[in-house]
């Protein structure tokens, strides 16, 4: 019997069906966790096909290609949560982001895309899409103007993140979801900064979301996952495609560390956020920081949009100061509590630096405008704090060491 049985999943709060929705207490052994299933194959119907297109008869699972048991439960899960029709999880946020393209774009057809977006995904644009005879338009989704300006009738696709990594600048998603249906356009949020704890972008008119299960959905830094949500029929597309065809599975025991990871998502988020809210406020007053970038604060230049679209302001933020060639070092010897590494929304918290030129000649293909807007956000160089869930005097503390360093 299905857990939300009794009780919809849809009429549920966010924390219910965090820890509820999609597991399923094992039939045989009476299992209150949810399974961990390993197996590659599955006892099939004797008139089960071989084909990857074939009918599977009445199985649910024949074959972890296609669907697994753990894995089913994570998506029923993301789907409960970001209240999607459905779900796919990927081995990687990459790989669920080009299962999107792949599904989305053909030779010919045109992106639009966010000019601050995850540098993988920058890269990706300008290599793979180009090479594939895609389109892509850059634009900075935060003006209105900029997005009604690059819509063209081929446009299939609209890609954004909000907020955006590294600078977290946000995108209105409702307008542009707008300016993109007028257009004849999907719209896809990669939605892995905010979490459905912050924002849901289906219910501001988004046709896909994007996570990186790896940040604050699984939330511990242990396993590597992505996923797709979206309408049904586009994700059964996607699963054949991506899944079934291109093998971006994501392993069922990933899949079972992030679904346990998932079920803490709202009590971990009320953590960052207050971490992240505290140690920016710490930073602003501190004498070697020039400048904190963090939607939770007044200070933000869209402090009022993240205050309507964002319900906690998530766990990202980013610093400068004129010190920042001699920081990196610092940090990566001197933090006692903080990680200086890449990634985020672990429960531990991570520190990065990224300095302006160097992101701007690797991964972002931007016209002038569009480089000093990004200036405007990042100066010549940031450092990218995930705050965990750590003592928030902590994390300070642990800053302000390293700073006390400086000579
Ligand atoms: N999207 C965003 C916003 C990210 O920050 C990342 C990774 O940092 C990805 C997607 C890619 O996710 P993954 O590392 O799980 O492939």
């Amino acid at each position: 019997m299905k857990s939300s049985d009794a009780n919809p999943a849809s009429a549920q709060g966010l924390q219910t069906r965090s820890v509820h929705a999609g597991e399923i207490p094992d039939p045989n052994t009476g299992a209150s966790s949810p399974n961990l299933v390993m197996s590659s194959t599955f006892l099939a119907d004797p008139e089960a096909s071989f084909s990857a297109e074939g009918s599977h008869g009445e199985d649910d699972f024949f074959y972890t290609r296609w669907a697994n048991p753990t894995v089913a439960q994570l998506e029923a899960k993301l789907a409960a949560l970001e209240e999607a029709e459905a779900a796919m999880a990927f081995a990687s946020g990459m790989a669920a982001v080009n299962g999107l393209f792949f599904h989305c774009l053909r030779p010919g057809d045109h992106l639009v895309l966010g000019d601050v977006v995850y540098a993988a995904v920058s890269e990706t644009a300008d290599s793979l899409l180009k090479e594939l005879g895609i389109a892509v338009s850059r634009v900075d989704t935060s003006d209105l103007d900029a997005v009604r300006e690059a819509l063209q009738d081929n446009t299939r696709l609209v890609y954004i993140e909000s907020p955006c990594n590294p600078i977290l600048r946000l995108t209105d998603i409702r307008a542009v979801a707008e300016l993109v249906h007028e257009a004849g356009a999907r719209l896809a949020v990669d939605s892995t900064f905010a979490t459905p704890v912050a924002t849901r972008p289906l219910a501001f008119g988004a046709d896909f979301v994007v996570h990186s299960l790896t940040k604050y959905l699984g939330g511990h830094g242990d396993a590597v996952g992505g996923a797709v949500l979206g309408p049904e029929a586009d994700i059964a597309e996607i699963r054949r495609k991506a899944g079934i065809r291109m093998g971006g599975i994501i392993s069922p025991f990933n899949a079972w560390l992030i679904l346990r990871g998932v079920a803490t998502l709202p009590l971990r988020m009320r953590a960052h956020e207050a971490a992240a809210l505290e140690v920016s406020r710490f930073l602003e007053n501190h004498p070697v920081v020039s400048r904190v970038v963090y939607p939770g604060l007044e200070s933000h230049p869209q402090h009022e949009l993240a205050r309507s679209q964002m319900a906690n302001c998530s766990g990202m933020l980013t610093f400068q100061t004129d010190r920042h060639a001699e920081l990196p070092r610092l940090f990566a010897e001197r933090l006692r509590v903080i990680h200086y590494a890449v990634s985020l929304g672990h429960h531990r918290s991570l520190l990065f630096y990224i300095p302006t030129n160097e992101i701007l000649d690797t991964s972002f293909d931007l016209t002038e405008t569009q480089e000093a807007r990004y200036r405007e956000f990042a100066g010549d160089a940031i450092f990218r704090l995930s705050a965990g869930i750590e003592d928030p005097g902590d994390l300070c503390a642990d800053l302000d060491q390293v700073f006390a360093a400086l000579t």
